[in-house]
């Protein structure tokens, strides 16, 4: 039976690339040998990092604009650290969206003053905070721009000359934005990109340098950018499948066709959310994102049924995180509308059975 993969992360890939990486790994580029055996400084691989990280720039339609892209290890989990240990000298802003970026506030703390310019924490994370000031004289200002637990996603970035630092984790690559606004972007590869084991860095070079501090080579983006991302052993098959999925993306349309879709898919469930009595939607309506839907049960003696209905259909991996709870129907890139299809209509069938 076809799997509908709703899950958060590490998440639904393209049937394509998972073709694509799983003949590589026995025979890549007909050289008779795996991907994951040959150097990472062959001719071979430093074509597929050179590749996958020109294709992040192209995407993102930052050729041109003075931003390298490099792909690192330690997850997105490693970039709340790294960032603060780059770019913060004395005093940076973090606009507080839930589990993700209290995390990455806490990391950040060790290395200088934190201001909280906003936070939700006060309804559980269930909107993106609005209106509030930027001080004067912060090194830069960090925000998440779709948290994955709660299900919100910034619609409307602030228009301000402090440098702006972003974890795109659970949505680069799925929405048309300017992303010359920002001056760092980090992303996990395990949602929209690739398998878990790589993340995606994209800086721009004139942010950097401009911290005192020491900073130890495998912390410090400036050895990683003079070493074309090859400072040490690149996760070679991470990296492989974000190409991958990268290339996918750039045949299928690019960023705006994507964006299209996923716009379409949104608009399905949510528009079954709010019409059917048996659901009720977690985060406010005008904050809700394209990438995580997050609902309940209006009343939860119908769990046992609806589970029972969506193994049925085959979906797989709609259960709520657990600060949550109820369910969330991650959708990203490769997850196709058909397959939104299939939950909402058994969504429509719990409706009828109510
Ligand atoms: N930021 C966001 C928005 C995330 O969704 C996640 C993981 N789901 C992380 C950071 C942490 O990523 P990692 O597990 O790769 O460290």
């Amino acid at each position: 039976m076809k799997k509908h993969n709703f899950s958060a992360g590490p998440c639904i890939l393209p049937q394509e690339v998972l073709l694509k990486a799983s003949e590589a790994i026995m025979d890549f580029n007909g050289s008779g040998l795996s991907l994951i055996e040959i150097s990472h400084r062959s001719k071979d691989f430093v074509e597929v990092m050179e590749n996958a990280r020109s294709l992040a720039i192209e995407l993102l339609g930052l050729e041109g604009k003075g931003y390298s892209a490099i792909f690192l290890q330690g997850g997105a989990s490693m970039q709340f650290l790294m960032t603060a240990y780059n770019l913060l000298e004395k005093k940076a802003g973090y606009l507080n969206t839930g589990t993700w970026s209290e995390k990455a506030i806490k990391e950040a703390k060790m290395f200088g003053e934190i201001v909280e310019v906003g936070s939700s924490k006060d309804e559980n994370f269930n909107y993106i905070p609005k209106g509030y000031s930027i001080p004067e004289g912060l090194d830069y200002l960090h925000l998440t721009s779709n948290n994955t637990i709660f299900g919100t996603q910034i619609k409307k970035f602030p228009n301000t000359n402090v440098p702006l630092v972003c974890d795109m984790s659970s949505d680069i690559f799925s929405r048309q934005l300017d992303f010359s606004q920002f001056d760092l972007i980090y992303a996990g590869a395990q949602k929209n990109m690739g398998p878990a084991g790589a993340t995606l860095v994209v800086i721009k070079d004139d942010v950097l340098g401009k911290v005192s501090r020491q900073i130890p080579s495998m912390l410090n983006y400036q050895v990683h950018i003079s070493k074309d991302s090859m400072f040490n052993t690149p996760p070679v098959f991470a990296v492989y499948t974000s190409m991958l999925t990268l290339e996918w993306l750039k045949n299928a349309g690019g960023i705006t066709a994507i964006d299209e879709i996923n716009e379409k898919k949104a608009q399905l469930i949510y528009s079954e959310i709010d019409l059917n009595p048996v659901f009720k939607g977690y985060a406010n309506k005008e904050d809700r994102s394209n990438m995580n839907a997050t609902f309940n049960l209006t009343d939860d003696k119908l769990k046992d049924t609806f589970d029972a209905l969506c193994k049925e259909a085959g979906i797989n991996g709609i259960n709520g995180h657990r600060s949550v709870g109820g369910y969330r129907a991650s959708m990203y890139n490769a997850l196709s509308l058909e397959s939104v299809g299939v939950l909402v209509d058994v969504m429509s069938e719990m409706e009828r059975k109510g």
